[in-house]
């Protein structure tokens, strides 16, 4: 390893709405917390960070709160991002070095200008020397190993929490992009919705998670249905109680949410290039993000565009890894890098 980069603290980051990654070069990923805050209502002040704040989502006792900073699609609450990205890089440098790090920090391509500068002003704010942003589909593509620079057009679907990502990457450049705000997040409030409207039954956030991940599908299972007990609130007598699902109910609450992903997908692959499309054809659609590991997703996007479809190997860490081979080689991808102009 050159001296250079024992001495370096640069460093990458994958600002997720759901999870936050961080890659120390020379170190790999190093953190991975749920991008959560939790604080004490009335002082404004801040208990805990990440998967400590995660565990008191719904939980919480009356004097506090635990909120989910990027929640609706990007930056739902400044304040609270920045708490925490600034958190989450304290918890990495090394301080005795005396060279400030480099950041690159990949954001949902959704995300506005105003957004933008508060998040690369929080990072500079948290001790960055240079912040540098990359789009996230971009960053997931060279996390996965896609020769980006190349005059071929590549489909990345990526779905997060917050938000699904639909780009076509070519010659280092998003040719088209299309951001919604529907993806992981949508999927749990559709499962929550279900169990009140048919059972009166309330559950919170990271129970219906957890069925989504147990049993939640977009496409029949392949071999054979599944049930899960699940444990929540009578919404009218108030009593705790516990109910059979079925991933078939499941399915049928899940299927709004992954409609609208597909209806996303569709008007992307029209509005592609003719020689771009053609790429795509041959190559298929790779699928990144927390959301695709989504029992028959793939499946489902095989069936509905007759395309091929992949979902990469590490899909919950393939944006870090990617900022973490950018802030190796920034040369190499200097075309990515606008730097973020210090105000
Ligand atoms: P973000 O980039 O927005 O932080 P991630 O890529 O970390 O999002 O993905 C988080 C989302 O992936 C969450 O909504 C989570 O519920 C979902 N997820 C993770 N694992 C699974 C799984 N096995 N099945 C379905 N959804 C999953
Ligand atoms: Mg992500």
């Amino acid at each position: 390893m050159p001296m250079f980069d024992i001495l370096s603290n640069d460093i990458g980051i994958d600002l997720g709405t759901a999870n936050t990654l961080v890659f120390v070069k020379g170190r790999g990923i190093i953190l991975n917390e749920p991008s959560v805050v939790a604080v004490e209502k009335e002082t404004g002040k801040i208990i805990a960070i990440g998967a400590d704040a995660r565990e008191m989502l719904g939980r919480t006792p009356g004097h506090i709160r635990a909120v989910r900073p990027m929640k609706d699609g990007v930056i739902a609450d400044f304040t609270m991002t920045e708490e925490m990205l600034r958190e989450f890089i304290r918890r990495v440098i090394r301080k005795r070095f005396l060279i400030k790090p480099r950041i690159v920090i990949s954001v949902p391509s959704g995300i506005t200008e105003v957004e933008r500068r508060a998040v690369s002003e929080s990072a500079e704010n948290a001790g960055a020397r240079d912040v540098f942003l990359v789009n996230e589909p971009m960053a997931a593509a060279i996390g996965v190993g896609i020769t980006v620079e190349e005059p071929r057009g590549n489909m990345i679907v990526d779905i997060g929490g917050g938000t699904s990502e639909i780009a076509v990457i070519a010659l280092s450049g998003i040719v088209n992009n299309t951001s919604i705000r529907i993806a992981g997040d949508e999927m749990n409030e559709a499962i929550i919705t279900h169990l009140r409207s048919e059972y009166k039954l309330d559950i919170g956030e990271n129970t219906s998670e957890e069925v989504k991940m147990k049993i939640g599908s977009a496409f029949p299972l392949p071999g054979g249905e599944v049930f899960m007990d699940v444990k929540g609130r009578d919404a009218v007598d108030g009593l705790p109680k516990t109910l059979r699902l079925s991933s078939v109910e499941i399915r049928e609450a899940l299927d709004k949410p992954i409609r609208d992903i597909m209806q996303a997908l569709r008007k992307a692959l029209q509005q592609t290039p003719p020689e771009l499309a053609s790429d795509i054809v041959d190559r298929g659609i790779v699928m990144t993000g927390g959301g695709s590991l989504l029992s028959g997703l793939d499946q489902r996007i095989r069936e509905e565009t007759n395309l091929p479809v992949y979902v990469v190997d590490d899909p919950l860490s393939c944006v870090a890894m990617g900022t973490g081979k950018i802030i190796n080689d920034t040369q190499k991808y200097s075309r990515l890098l606008a730097r973020e102009k210090k105000s």
